[in-house]
């Protein structure tokens, strides 16, 4: 595993799934992040599972997080690229590290979030790569028009990088 063919392969076979679980996560963050510019999600989720049961059971959805935190109500700034929240993806690594440093590491994970990752975060997403591969691919729904960044370094760091859009389906 941890090829890209593979990769491929698995989100073609789940792209409504990713499709509709990003679109679930913008709407919940919407809802209920207390950053005032936007509301934005992401998670991690498992293709070693699927592979290994050989079967089409659903990736394995978790480590899940919105944008934001209870201080965001008095320190946002509202300001596009540079609010102060913490983003998503900063929570779902920061989570998945810790689950991965209690068990064996655990390989061939592809992140997803709703909003392409920014230059901060994609540096982030990119060590976790480099340091020990734990991570694949990302998966986004929209893109960040205000910092494409993210998208070049994430590929430069060999990571697979997708709009759910642009996935192709399995047949
Ligand atoms: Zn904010
Ligand atoms: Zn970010």
């Amino acid at each position: 595993m941890s090829c890209q063919t593979d990769v491929r392969v698995y989100l073609g076979r789940h792209k409504k799934l990713f499709e509709n679980r990003l679109r679930y996560l913008k709407e919940l963050a919407e809802t209920e992040t207390h950053c005032r510019r936007k509301g934005t999600g992401s998670g991690i989720a498992n293709c070693f599972m699927d592979y290994k049961e050989d079967c089409d059971e659903y990736p394995i959805f978790g480590c899940e997080f919105i944008n934001g935190s209870e201080s965001s109500k008095k320190t946002c700034t509202n300001q596009v690229g540079s609010c102060g929240c913490i983003h998503a993806e900063f929570k779902t690594i920061h989570a998945f590290i810790i689950q991965n440093a209690e068990c064996i590491i655990n390989l061939d994970n592809v992140l997803y979030s709703v909003y392409s990752p920014c230059t901060s975060c994609a540096n982030l997403i990119s060590l976790c790569r480099i340091q020990d591969g734990s991570i694949d691919a990302v998966v986004h729904l929209i893109d960040t028009e205000h910092d494409m960044r993210g998208i070049d370094i994430l590929r430069a760091n060999g990571l697979l990088v997708m709009k759910v859009s642009d996935i192709q389906l399995d047949s």
